[in-house]
């Protein structure tokens, strides 16, 4: 297994086997790749985009996808998944980025949720594709990310990972995704298990075994919710739920576990949690995932 921090600062925290920089998160703003940790880019997620071309947004019979729309869990605005403009510019921006750092992470690749995108250009695109609706939409996703793929792997040669949601089952329908069609294309998978609480460690298990039973023999990243931006530290994960989840994870099949908080010295508040709870990790040498453990007791070194 892998471990790695995942950050909104170009700043690398101690005890980890790679970091992961948020140089373009969903709220759109964009900050310099850095040479030494993975730039993670969310495509159609983009505030930003979303303010300056308001009709680039996707459309849907229940509402477009701005954040407000309580008709689904958008967290963030999204944009149409064929605006043409949009996908030029985050190809180019995305080859940039993969060629002044280690490689790209994506996020937010795909339709905003299921009944997107009905804008005038995504209905003429699907009846001149003679396909099904849920077809065309995966046909869309695909495409595009083999597009993708081919700038970061082809010609930047870095490494190259597909983020998805955390729905195993239902994810063609919603966001159409089709899991198959992007394993080829993709070095690694990350799915975003983001949580204010991981009080019930028996979901988030299922969850990645669900997707570890999916994706066969590409490597399956998870990545947890630590600390975010603006956070009131009474309301982020207890560590020990972090603790008690990653070793579950672990045993049941994530070959790499990611770690989100704003700033590195989050990351390490949370080495520190972790390496206080003696009792508990002691509890959890029965549980089957001895390579968790072993990997946060090599923190003791870190937090001194
Ligand atoms: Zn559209």
């Amino acid at each position: 297994m892998k471990f790695g921090t995942y950050v909104f600062e170009p700043k690398k925290a101690e005890g980890f086997d790679f970091h992961l920089f948020r140089v373009k998160p969903e709220v759109g703003r964009r900050l310099p790749p850095v040479s030494d940790m993975y730039s993670n880019v969310a495509i159609f997620g983009d505030n930003v985009t979303a303010r300056n071309h308001p009709d680039w947004i996707s459309q849907s019979p229940l509402g477009p996808a701005w954040r407000t729309n309580d008709n689904y869990n958008v967290r963030w605005d999204i944009l149409c998944h064929t605006q043409p403009d949009h996908r030029a510019e985050q190809l180019d921006y995305i080859e940039d980025v993969a060629r002044h750092s280690p490689g790209v992470w994506l996020n937010s690749i795909h339709f905003a949720d299921h009944g997107h995108c009905t804008c005038p250009r995504c209905k003429e695109l699907w009846k001149k594709s003679g396909l099904s609706w849920l077809e065309w939409r995966r046909k869309e996703v695909t495409d595009y990310m083999r597009e993708v793929s081919e700038r970061v792997r082809d010609r930047a040669k870095k490494k190259f990972v597909i983020g998805v949601l955390p729905d195993p089952v239902a994810s063609y329908e919603r966001f159409g995704i089709s899991f198959d069609d992007l394993a080829p294309l993709t070095d690694e998978f990350l799915v975003v298990m983001f949580s204010k609480n991981y009080a019930t460690p028996w979901y988030w298990e299922m969850l990645t075994r669900g997707f570890k039973k999916l994706f066969k023999d590409v490597k399956l990243n998870i990545a947890l919710y630590v600390f975010g931006p603006g956070d009131n530290p009474s309301e982020v994960p207890a560590p020990s739920e972090l603790v008690t989840l990653s070793v579950r994870a672990g045993r049941a099949g994530a070959d790499g576990i990611l770690y989100l908080t704003d700033k590195a010295s989050q990351i390490w508040d949370f080495q520190k949690a972790v390496v206080d709870r003696v009792e508990l990790r002691q509890k959890l040498k029965t549980y089957g995932c001895q390579e968790v453990l072993d990997f946060f007791a090599g923190w003791e070194k870190v937090v001194g």
